[in-house]
């Protein structure tokens, strides 16, 4: 099949899988209320993927298939700037606001394909199954089907003590808890899926690091399923789409994509699905060594670079709206914005630059300057957003709605709403996607997105820290206090 349609897509998640939304089990995703609306913008943007001025650059073809382009194994530079390229493509349709388009996992699952005999290679435990053979299969199956990915990467908190030495809490978190010839049972629970109701499939991989121990072995263990297996429960937050018009509600009423709780009871996993089992340590490895942990940060840096400069876009409107585009301290202000959006691209430019072959015989952007675009931008994109709220002010909340304009208070509307620079509708259209950027509980949940999506802050910058090249510059100092 290669790619698929939004119609297609659509369709394939009507296959009675188990939704849970206040307190109903939904029916159809792809018209529930609060629900819908994300997948029917996703099915719009596989269409958009595969329309004739997008498909040169959003997918690519081999043995006569079409295929997305998050899913070329990259044999060059010029391959790793091509999926720079489609993933920043991908990320403008909604200006970063839907974090999880599906080049987000198809990354992740390109690169341990890349990497499979790692899984062999590398294991500890006696398992005999050809973990290398499924990952590789997997990988065929996912792009052969274009696939829509979630992933759940870590088990629900229960303990934050046991959680900080690296173990486990049996009460909650998913554990093996059978295996026979055929495969293994599973039974707890993992968050946090986002994307989960609108996903065909759900990639169960481990992030947080595990003692190496004897305790953790059921917990140590990889697999993808199918979002509708027996036994296999999402649990909704609260939807951000309430029903609003696009007007009313321009990024929430068309990106809400929705996180769950994925709840296992006694889960049937076929060996064919398992690609890591009860081996601590090679799970502890597995992201970095595969190199899969690269590759899902050049899509995410692609995807902020799209989100950073949108939100300049919509400093610089409102600005300008108002005439405070006139202020110094407001240029000032404005060009943080700028310098956030111009450090991200310079580190995309220097990873794509600096890409290499890697042990697995594929491309890989250079490591630093991406792992340094994930560590800054949780930190920064609260200030991006705090520099809308700065600049809004009062104006964020002076937002009738649409029907207003159309109402007995109209003649009131269009004239007290009005700014120097922008009439009526306008302004209150720019307000209203201002408050749904920085205000709403849309935009709330992008902050804590941005600031949890990819790990703890300080495990990142801890791993970062590690990474860091720095015993030249600790010897320079030492030189120095030598020579005294
Ligand atoms: C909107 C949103 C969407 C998400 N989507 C997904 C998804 O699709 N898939 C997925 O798998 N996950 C997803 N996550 C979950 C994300 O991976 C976690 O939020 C993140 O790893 C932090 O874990 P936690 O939420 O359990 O917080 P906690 O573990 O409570 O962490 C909170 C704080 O505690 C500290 N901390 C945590 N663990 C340690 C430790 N071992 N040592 C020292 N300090 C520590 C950190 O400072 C951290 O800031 C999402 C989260 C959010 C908010």
């Amino acid at each position: 099949m290669g790619i698929r349609s939004g119609t297609e897509y659509l369709a394939s998640l009507r296959d009675g899988r188990s939704v849970w939304y206040r307190g109903q089990e939904v029916n159809d995703v792809t018209i529930e209320p609060g629900l819908g609306r994300g997948a029917q913008t996703l099915a719009e943007f596989l269409d958009r993927a595969q329309s004739p001025e997008q498909i040169e650059a959003l997918t690519y073809e081999q043995e006569g298939e079409r295929y997305s382009m998050s899913f070329l194994k990259p044999g060059s530079v010029e391959d790793v700037v091509r999926r720079g390229k489609a993933y920043y493509e991908w990320a403008k349709w909604s200006n970063g606001m839907f974090g999880r388009t599906p080049d987000y996992k198809n990354a992740s699952v390109m690169a341990f394909s890349a990497a499979a005999d790692f899984l062999n290679e590398n294991r500890t435990s006696d398992s005999v199954t050809d973990f290398a053979a499924n990952m590789r299969n997997y990988y065929d199956e996912a792009r052969r089907n274009d696939y829509v990915l979630t992933h759940t990467l870590i088990n629900p908190q229960f303990n934050a003590q046991l959680a900080k030495e690296g173990l486990s809490s049996p009460e909650v978190a998913l554990q093996v808890v059978e295996e026979n010839e055929k495969g293994i049972r599973v039974n707890g629970a993992r968050l946090l899926a986002t994307l989960g109701p609108s996903a065909n499939e759900i990639e169960v991989f481990p992030s947080t690091l595990l003692r190496a121990s004897k305790e953790n072995i059921p917990y140590a263990f990889a697999f993808a399923i199918p979002i509708a297996t027996e036994g296999l429960r999402l649990i909704c937050r609260d939807t951000y789409d309430e029903g609003k018009s696009t007007f009313d509600a321009p990024l929430s009423s068309r990106f809400e994509e929705m996180d769950a709780v994925v709840i296992f009871k006694n889960v049937f996993i076929p060996w064919e699905r398992v690609f890591m089992y009860k081996d601590p340590l090679l799970c502890n490895r597995a992201f970095a060594e595969t190199n899969a942990v690269v590759h899902m940060m050049h899509q995410v840096a692609c995807g902020k670079l799209a989100k950073v400069e949108f939100i300049i876009g919509l400093l610089c409107a409102m600005a300008h709206a108002s005439g405070k585009d006139k202020d110094m301290r407001v240029k000032e202000q404005i060009a943080e914005a700028m310098w956030v959006a111009e450090t991200v691209r310079a580190l995309l430019f220097s990873a794509e630059a600096h890409a290499e072959q890697d042990q697995w015989g594929i491309y890989v952007p250079a490591r630093r300057p991406l792992d340094t675009s994930r560590n800054i931008f949780p930190k920064l994109y609260p200030k991006l957003i705090e520099m809308i709220h700065m600049l809004g002010s009062s104006s964020l909340m002076a937002t009738p709605c649409e029907a207003d304009f159309a109402g007995d208070i109209a003649e009131d509307v269009q004239r007290y709403f009005q700014l120097t620079n922008m009439g009526s509708r306008d302004r209150v259209a720019l307000f209203r996607l201002a408050h749904d950027v920085a205000v709403s509980g849309f935009g709330n949940r992008q902050v804590l997105y941005e600031r949890f999506f990819f790990g703890p802050q300080n495990i990142m910058a801890s791993i970062y820290y590690d990474l860091y090249p720095k015993d030249e510059m600790v010897g320079r100092v030492e030189s120095l206090l030598d020579s005294a």
